[in-house]
């Protein structure tokens, strides 16, 4: 069931039950300007953990940026396939992190692998990626889809269409989709809602061009939110706290 329109009040219960949260691999640096700040990956699993204690199915896709992205690679020379291949390793990293810090907090997950790497994580076979849900696991799905030329967001839209979410819950450092970049805009005014061709056709910077589209095909809303409020994702899950509805 989508959220209340009104963004100001809801219930505190979740009207959804099972969800995606995409967080890119740089909100999990802090202040570091690159890799993992253990202190902020530990708050993200708090707000990850206050989602699952309401008794929410969750899945989670970590990007890769914090450490490694395949067009930075292949800008300075590498060969494309290969940058994107080590960027999909770096989300495995980021994705071990982060269930390191949710079972501190008691909180069981698997990390899911698209590249099989059997020492280190589960292989992903959809059915048994659903039973872990069921049973009120934190799926970590790692190493993007497992092919190079796509990233992550794609990533996660594909494993949200897989495992039935209901939405995905895109956290980034602002909250909610603008019409221009509000860190270098004062007037920038954000949406409450806004079309999947709108923020194609205006370019509005959301997820990539081939997520949206994914999205778009499936009905899948995208709620874009701030992974920076403290009880943010709890507070948008309850339909309050201010964000933007990407849908149909
Ligand atoms: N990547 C890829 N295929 C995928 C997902 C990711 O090749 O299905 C690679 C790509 O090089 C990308 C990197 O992994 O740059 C890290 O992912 P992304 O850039 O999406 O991370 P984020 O920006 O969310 O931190």
């Amino acid at each position: 069931m989508p959220l209340s329109t009104d963004q100001s009040s809801g219930p505190s219960a979740s009207t959804y039950k099972r969800v995606m949260l995409k967080i890119s691999g740089e909100a999990l640096m802090g202040d570091q300007g690159f890799g993992l700040h253990p202190p902020t990956v530990q708050r993200i699993a708090e707000e990850v953990k206050s989602v699952h204690d309401m008794g929410v199915e969750i899945c989670m896709v970590i990007g890769g940026g914090n450490i490694f992205r395949g067009l930075s690679g292949s800008a300075q020379g590498m060969e494309r396939t290969t940058a994107d291949y080590m960027g999909m390793l770096a989300t495995v990293m980021n994705a071990l992190a982060m269930q390191s810090a949710l079972e501190e907090l008691g909180v069981f997950t698997r990390v899911i692998s698209a590249i099989p790497m059997d020492q280190v994580c589960e292989p992903y076979i959809r059915r048994r990626a659903v039973r872990h849900l069921e049973k009120k696991r934190v799926c970590i799905f790692a190493a993007g889809t497992g092919n190079p030329y796509f990233t992550t967001d794609t990533a996660a839209t594909l494993r949200a269409n897989e495992m039935s979410c209901e939405a995905i819950f895109k956290g980034t450092k602002v909250d909610g989709v603008y019409d221009k970049d509000p860190a270098k805009y004062d007037d920038a005014v954000r949406y409450d809602n806004v079309s999947y061709d709108d923020v194609l056709v205006k370019r509005l910077g959301v997820m990539d061009a081939s997520a949206i589209a994914l999205a778009r095909d499936n009905n899948l809303p995208i709620i874009v939110f701030s992974l920076d409020e403290p009880g943010g994702f709890r507070g948008i899950l309850a339909g309050k706290g201010t964000y933007t509805r990407v849908a149909g």
